[in-house]
């Protein structure tokens, strides 16, 4: 399973602890500072896969750091979603600008922003070692957008390929369907639980054309698990 390094730069705490707490239940590993000062300091001593970057903070503020870093060499490949409280056009097209990969206005939703992240780290090709996620003897490429048993590509829909994407890379923990509709469906329409199991049936079809539908088990009463040992 990648490890996702997320780093959380916000000056007021309740917000940086509401952000921590949403980005270590969808499994993120979270380093947080309060200024870019002390974000400069653990970017230099961790792995850092992204940066959640708050607009306004004491000293530098959040979009001269994301100027700043998108010119230096050693971290202008870290893609950088700026949260913002303003809802000005001429500032998301500033964030944008100077380098940033996303944005987000503030208030936002649990939902909307671990959708945002997962979207910003497949379009930049964070999600696993060159896009790849394997186990089981699945083999998902995200950037190819593909799956292959062995040298057979999997015929799945685009929900399919996402909630296998997720099982992939969220391995051996049970899920319940809520958590589930989080992750992979995310928040933009309302969903009935249910279509989970829909769904979840159809995976299991398709892998069971390949004797894999075990890898998808059903933990009674709370949800499901992807996992190689029964
Ligand atoms: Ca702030």
């Amino acid at each position: 399973m990648p490890e996702i390094n997320v780093l959380v730069v916000e000056d007021e705490e309740a917000i940086r602890e509401m952000l921590t707490m949403v980005l270590e239940q969808a499994s993120f590993t979270v380093n947080s500072a309060t200024d870019a000062q002390m974000a400069m300091h653990l970017l230099k001593e961790n792995k850092t896969d992204l940066i959640l970057l708050d607009w306004m903070l004491p000293g530098i503020s959040g979009v001269e750091w994301a100027r700043r870093l998108k010119k230096d060499e050693s971290h202008a490949e870290i893609p950088i979603i700026l949260l913002t409280a303003r809802g000005e056009e001429e500032d998301k097209v500033k964030g944008l600008d100077v380098g940033a990969d996303d944005y987000i206005t503030k208030p936002f939703s649990p939902r909307e922003l671990i959708a945002r992240i997962r979207a910003v780290l497949r379009r930049t090709g964070k999600y696993g070692k060159g896009g790849k996620l394997e186990l089981g003897g699945i083999s998902l490429d995200i950037e190819q957008h593909r799956i292959t048993v062995g040298e057979t590509e999997l015929s799945v829909s685009p929900t399919e390929f996402r909630l296998l994407e997720f099982f992939l890379s969220h391995p051996g923990r049970v899920y319940s369907r809520t958590q589930l509709l989080d992750q992979v469906w995310g928040r933009s329409t309302y969903i009935e639980e249910r279509t989970v199991d829909v769904h979840i049936r159809r995976l299991r079809k398709i892998l069971a054309e390949h004797q894999r539908e075990d890898l998808i088990q059903t933990v009674r009463g709370f949800g499901y698990r992807f996992s190689e040992s029964t």
